[in-house]
């Protein structure tokens, strides 16, 4: 949370784009000539957000670039129910709290909403509707592209989560048409399936969340090995006045991040394994009469085959089976054997001026969360202002 200070310090001037200013002056037509940023954010969620929190305090000249449509639009199109795992108290960006009773569990939408609200309440220039598609060097600048917008940055900031697209098995493909199927991105309530009973592959949090909610309606099927669980309910007395909080800012933020020779250790693991399961845990599955069943290998005749040879004759299939984030719009060399952002706590070497932020496990296990955003966000502006020519540094106080 942040300080009076660092809050005060918050002096928003009025945002004038250089394109804007020159089709103010009926400058000439040349979108790669007129648009040039200290730089330019790729995102507009809580990363792009607490980002641009912090270059506006700097004096920098930026603009946060986000695909969707509205501020807040990656929460509000998650399923209906969801409730955030993490309480109110552990939701807001610096600089403004999460308006709610510190032990309230938002829902999606009211994270949303109070995305909306940080944004304005910062008037932090953000052009919604943009998509970047390419992001590449020219002459020592960073271009980026969308569709016909064309800016030059001297440094980019790409603020966004792992989960810009899904994870499918080729084989999805192949099952029967009559099989109504949905990755868990596009799943919203239980009206979009037909009768019969439900495949629900992956058991990670989304995963375990949707099994609970369809349980009431449908037989479910769960196919899968969970990858463990928190051990105490964040809605439970004992969770709510102490473990949240342990087990969020102790372990998450502090125990296992890159400056700790546990985190270093756990990290490699940790980046391609899904959390532990923090609301509804096995014991709540089996409860609701969830059947475990072995890994989904393939498909035979159009039905989904598990590991052990049984085919399954479901009337519908939700792959909850992750995310990627989808990087190949990006033109630079920044990629591992493995296809991973290659940095260092974000900050890419192999190409200087370019930085990541809202990754898994950018820093600490805490990067992709709410309240373990802002840490990064202020390490890497600090390291953007240290590039920035001195001129460009208009520390804005009030
Ligand atoms: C189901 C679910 C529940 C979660 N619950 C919690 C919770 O309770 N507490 C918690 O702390 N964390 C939670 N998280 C984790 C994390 O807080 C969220 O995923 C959060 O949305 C991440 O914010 P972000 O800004 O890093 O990325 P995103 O929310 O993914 O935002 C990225 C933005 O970038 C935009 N974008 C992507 N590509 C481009 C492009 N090429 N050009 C322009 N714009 C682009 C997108 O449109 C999007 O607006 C949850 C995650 C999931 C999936």
């Amino acid at each position: 949370m942040a300080t009076k200070a660092e809050t005060s310090a918050v002096r928003v001037a009025p945002f004038i784009e250089s394109g804007e200013a020159f089709r103010r002056l009926g400058g000439i037509e040349s979108p790669a000539a007129r648009e040039r940023y200290d730089v330019v954010v790729i995102g507009g969620g809580q990363a792009g957000l607490s980002v641009g929190y912090y270059l506006r305090k700097r004096g920098l000249r930026f603009v946060i670039l986000d695909a969707s449509e509205r501020v807040g639009d990656s929460w509000r199109k998650r399923w209906d129910s969801l409730r955030l795992f993490s309480p109110a108290k552990l939701d807001g960006l610096v600089g403004m709290k999460f308006p709610a009773p510190p032990n309230y569990f938002p829902t999606k939408d009211e994270m949303g909403d109070y995305l909306e609200a940080y944004a304005a309440k910062f008037e932090l220039p953000i052009r919604s509707g943009t998509r970047v598609d390419r992001l590449f060097q020219r002459d020592g600048a960073f271009v980026v592209k969308a569709g016909e917008v064309e800016i030059e940055a001297k440094q980019v900031v790409i603020a966004m989560s792992n989960y810009q697209s899904h994870r499918l098995p080729a084989f999805a493909r192949e099952l029967r048409s009559d099989i109504v199927q949905m990755h868990s991105c596009d799943y919203r309530n239980p009206s979009q399936l037909r009768d019969g009973s439900v495949l629900i592959v992956g058991v990670g949090n989304s995963g375990a969340e949707i099994a609970k909610e369809l349980s009431r309606t449908h037989q479910i099927w769960m196919s899968g090995r969970s990858t463990g669980e928190t051990p105490f309910r964040p809605d439970s007395f004992v969770g709510r006045a102490v473990l949240v909080r342990l087990l969020m800012r102790g372990v998450f933020h502090h125990v296992l991040s890159v400056k700790t020779p546990m985190g270093r250790k756990a990290r490699p693991k940790m980046l391609h394994m899904a959390a532990p399961l923090i609301r509804v845990k096995g014991k709540d599955l089996a409860a609701a009469g969830v059947k475990q069943v072995a890994r989904v290998t393939g498909v035979r005749d159009g039905l989904p085959v598990l590991e052990d040879g049984q085919a399954l004759d479901v009337g519908n299939v939700i792959w909850c089976t992750g995310f990627h984030p989808a990087f190949s719009w990006i033109e630079l060399p920044v990629f591992d054997d493995r296809g991973d952002a290659d940095h260092d706590a974000g900050v890419v070497t192999g190409v200087p001026g370019l930085y990541f932020v809202g990754l898994h496990f950018l820093y600490a296990m805490s990067s992709g969360m709410i309240h373990g955003v802002g840490r990064d966000a202020k390490r890497i502006v600090d390291a953007i202002a240290a590039r920035a020519p001195s001129g460009a540094l208009r520390a804005v106080a009030r």
